[in-house]
């Protein structure tokens, strides 16, 4: 399995600067990376200005609160892609068929292989083909599905350190809402 340190960055490199992978890092390490090449840039257009005389200016410096606050609708860090992305599955298995057929079950199952696959965060999709293999989806009906899925969330859960989700409770926050 790839380290974090090389998962946060996508391979653009250019003059040593390397471009940081927003959806494989938390926004913190995001910006924290864009910090650094700015760095590296400032240094590089110090240097040419040392050499030439010419003026030149740091062309990005963003920083953790200003990009928060000023840009509410930029691209989805680790985090904001994992919840939303977890709201779609739990919300399709608890919208799948009561009973369905041999091909949509067959659909589910590829389906599942295949948004694993082109899931934007490389460790998380690894991790997550590992555990399909291990435990293929359930797709017998849409209650075992959103069993399914729930049990395969709560197993990413505790590898974060995270509390486990009540998986009794998954109708009532993924589809019926919950009970007064
Ligand atoms: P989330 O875990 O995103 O949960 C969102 C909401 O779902 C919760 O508020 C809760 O109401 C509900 N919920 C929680 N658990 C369950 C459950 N078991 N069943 C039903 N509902 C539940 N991040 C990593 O850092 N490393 C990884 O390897 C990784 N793998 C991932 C694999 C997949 C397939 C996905 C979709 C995401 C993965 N993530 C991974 C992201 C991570 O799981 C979280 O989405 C992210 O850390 C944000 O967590 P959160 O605390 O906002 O809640």
């Amino acid at each position: 399995m790839a380290s974090q340190q090389s998962e946060d960055f996508s391979p653009h490199g250019n003059q040593g600067i390397k471009k940081p992978c927003r959806t494989c890092s938390d926004f913190k390490t995001w910006t924290t990376n864009l910090n650094q090449n700015a760095n590296v840039q400032e240094k590089m257009n110090s240097q040419i200005s040392q050499s030439t005389g010419a003026e030149t200016k740091s062309s990005f410096r963003p920083t953790i609160h200003t990009v928060e606050k000023t840009f509410p609708e930029c691209p989805l860090d680790r985090q904001q892609l994992g919840r939303n992305s977890w709201s779609v599955l739990h919300t399709i298995a608890a919208y799948y068929p009561e009973t369905p057929t041999v091909d949509q079950q067959k659909d589910m199952v590829q389906f599942m292989a295949l948004f694993t696959k082109f899931y934007p965060c490389t460790d998380c999709s690894e991790d997550f083909k590992e555990r399909l293999i291990a435990n293929p989806p359930a797709t017998q009906n849409n209650s075992i599905l959103s069993q399914w899925l729930c049990a395969m969330h709560n197993e990413v859960n505790v590898k974060l350190g995270k509390p486990e989700f009540d998986c009794n409770l998954v109708n009532q926050r993924w589809r019926n809402g919950w009970k007064d």
